[in-house]
């Protein structure tokens, strides 16, 4: 609840009221990792806020379609240390193997939680959850395949965070829906809150809090096509670069292979693992030669790879032949009815398609971002201080796909990620609860906390220049797309990299026409921009350093992996008034969490 108006802080002569509010813990997103750390926090007696710049059921987790991936076995043999090997080869050997462990071995008990808040599975004949191939999923670490991603239809993600919120809604947690969240209140290198824009009624909320969790979610729309939501701006990692902290594996962004061409709508991995396949204007299926073992499942950086080539090398569908067929019409009709229900509609909508006919019409489409803000197994954040690489930053925390922890390394399974949200987003929960004093007072805030935000948001909310918000974004969307895609090279990094730095150097010349506080999406898609191209210029600045090709990274010029100089996690930080860069490292966590499994040592992946 509001406690008190708060001080008038002037800027530029203007003066913003203050609402102020006091929490335990404040989550900042409500998709499905922030609505599990909520009701974590909550059910653990702490008094916690949730704030969301959309309602809850619209964040990007609903969208989600194949499936949530738990080593059950209940379609065949599985093991949780057959999808820590999976997980650890999908990473190309980036991911932390400590917080591997963690995420596999609380996985089956993740998704039998959703099954008792009531998430509806869909079911085997003896009524067991059904689970589904996926890519990169094997058993007896790489031999056989996997059937291991548990699925409700093709609409998981709806399924998942329906049921979390409507779980949250027993607890005691308190919503603060369509406020958007706008900087990170920092003192003296801790995080003590969030200052917030009510975006009903214009009112500007100052939130303290003795633990923020970032659950805000990826950056895709920092390119032209993606499969995310235009909300998915990453605004968690804008804040935290802002805050002068790192951001972690920023050039690693997951190409999702089937994208519709031209709509971005994402067809599920589901399709290929129900035995849809992919085919060439030859009809070839192709990727038989590139994966002759995993062939359609291989993993989606290889996938996207391929389909990549094929195009290249003229051999492409379409008129322009710069797109792939993904077939379903061999399938049972009844079977795309009751398994894929949803893209046989996306299909219909979006590439005017029957899919019990005809192909669809798909092309590699951005889709996950493996990079982010780092943070160990518990969810708390990593900054590197004075040699340390994995310094606490005190009352900061962050989860889902705005977090690295890393258990994706350099290229995320499918499936992996729902998983992510679930089990970290407990994991940060009771983590909070572990760790925070109820009874402890917390310090006031000091009186120009917020201010900075303020300031910046008074800037943009009056930004008179000659550029539109619109133009920069489409400026910058261009440039990752094309500089920062599929395949890589020296080259081709060093003109994105002047392109880019250029859009961010404009975008001080930004032009916003709405001057009002209420319901101003001018406004917020600037702030939403400014989120963006600070992790557009990361992104591209750490893939021009990376001179290897790992997982979702793959140049032209460095076409092998190198694991003596480069296994080693990047991050980038940056100064946001000089608009420049910094680049670091910190090593590969090359243990695992307990003594039940060793470590798994690097490999060639083999597909
Ligand atoms: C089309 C599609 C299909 C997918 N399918 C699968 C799948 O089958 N299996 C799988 O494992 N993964 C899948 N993924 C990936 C997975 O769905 C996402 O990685 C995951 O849902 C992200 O969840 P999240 O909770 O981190 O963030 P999101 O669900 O994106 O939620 C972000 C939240 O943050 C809030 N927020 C953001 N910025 C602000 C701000 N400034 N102020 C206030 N609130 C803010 C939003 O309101 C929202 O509530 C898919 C992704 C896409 C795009």
């Amino acid at each position: 609840m509001a406690e008190a108006n708060g001080s008038a802080p002037a800027v530029n002569g203007r003066a913003y009221q203050f609402i102020d509010h006091t929490f335990d813990v404040v989550v900042v997103g409500a998709g499905g990792a922030g609505l599990r750390a909520a009701l974590g926090a909550s059910e653990g007696g702490l008094k916690t806020a949730c704030i969301t710049k959309v309602f809850p059921t619209r964040s990007h987790t609903v969208a989600a379609q194949g499936g949530i991936s738990a080593a059950l076995g209940n379609m065949g043999e599985d093991d949780w240390r057959f999808h820590m090997y999976d997980t650890v080869k999908g990473s190309d050997w980036l991911g932390d193997q400590d917080a591997i462990e963690y995420l596999v071995r609380n996985a089956p008990a993740a998704v039998y939680e959703l099954e008792h808040f009531g998430v509806p599975f869909s079911r085997t004949e003896e009524g067991k959850i059904y689970q589904r191939p996926f890519g990169g999923m094997t058993t007896h670490y790489g031999k056989g395949r996997a059937q291991r991603t548990c699925a409700a239809a093709d609409r998981t993600g709806h399924a998942i965070l329906h049921t979390l919120y409507g779980q949250s809604l027993r607890h005691a947690c308190e919503f603060f829906i369509e406020y958007f969240a706008i900087d990170l209140i920092m003192e003296d290198g801790a995080c003590v809150g969030v200052v917030a824009l009510c975006m009903d009624d214009g009112t500007i909320h100052r939130f303290r809090a003795k633990k923020t969790i970032l659950a805000t979610g990826g950056y895709g729309r920092a390119y032209f096509s993606a499969t995310s939501a235009h909300t998915c701006t990453g605004d968690g990692g804008g804040m935290v670069l802002r805050a002068g902290l790192p951001l972690q594996d920023m050039e690693f962004v997951q190409f999702h292979p089937t994208g519709i061409y031209g709509a971005g709508c994402l067809i599920t991995e589901g399709a290929r693992g129900e035995g849809g396949y992919l085919t060439n204007s030859e009809g070839e299926r192709f990727m038989e030669r590139y994966a002759p073992s995993a062939k359609d499942l291989a993993s989606r950086d290889v996938v996207s790879r391929a389909m990549t080539m094929e195009i290249r090398e003229g051999r492409g569908v379409g008129k322009l032949k710069d797109h792939i067929f993904i077939h379903l019409d061999h399938l049972d009709p009844a079977l795309l009815h009751e398994r894929l229900p949803g893209i046989s509609e996306s299909a219909k909508i979006f590439a005017g398609v029957d899919v019990t006919k005809e192909p669809i019409p798909v092309l590699p489409t951005v889709h996950y971002n493996m990079g982010g803000i780092p943070t160990n197994y518990h969810g708390e954040v990593l900054t590197k201080v004075h040699g340390d690489p994995d310094k606490i930053v005190p009352g900061l925390m962050a989860v889902g796909e705005a977090a690295c922890v890393s258990v994706h390394g350099a290229n995320r399974l499918g499936s992996n990620s729902l998983t992510d949200l679930v089990v970290f987003g407990r994991a940060a929960a009771l983590r909070a609860v572990e760790t925070i004093d109820k009874g402890e007072k917390q310090r006031e805030l000091a009186a120009n906390a917020g201010d900075a935000a303020m300031a910046r948001f008074d800037r943009l909310r009056y930004a008179n220049g000659s550029s539109s918000t619109a133009e920069l974004r489409g400026r910058m969307q261009k440039v990752m797309q094309s500089n920062c895609a599929v395949f890589r090279t020296g080259d081709v990094l060093e003109e994105g990299h002047t392109l880019i730095h250029d859009v961010w150097q404009g975008a001080s010349d930004i032009r916003v026409t709405d001057r009002s506080l209420v319901w101003n999406s001018d406004l917020i898609e600037s702030l939403e921009f400014e989120n963006l191209i600070v992790q557009a210029v990361v992104t591209m600045d750490s893939a021009l350093n990376r001179q290897e090709s790992r997982g979702a990274h793959a140049r032209e010029d460095f076409p092998n992996r190198d694991d003596v100089n480069w296994m080693k996690h990047s991050l980038a930080s940056i100064d946001a008034d000089k608009k420049t860069v910094t680049l670091d490292d910190r090593p590969v966590h090359t243990y695992t969490m307990s003594n039940d499994i060793a470590y798994i040592e690097p490999k060639a992946r083999v597909y």
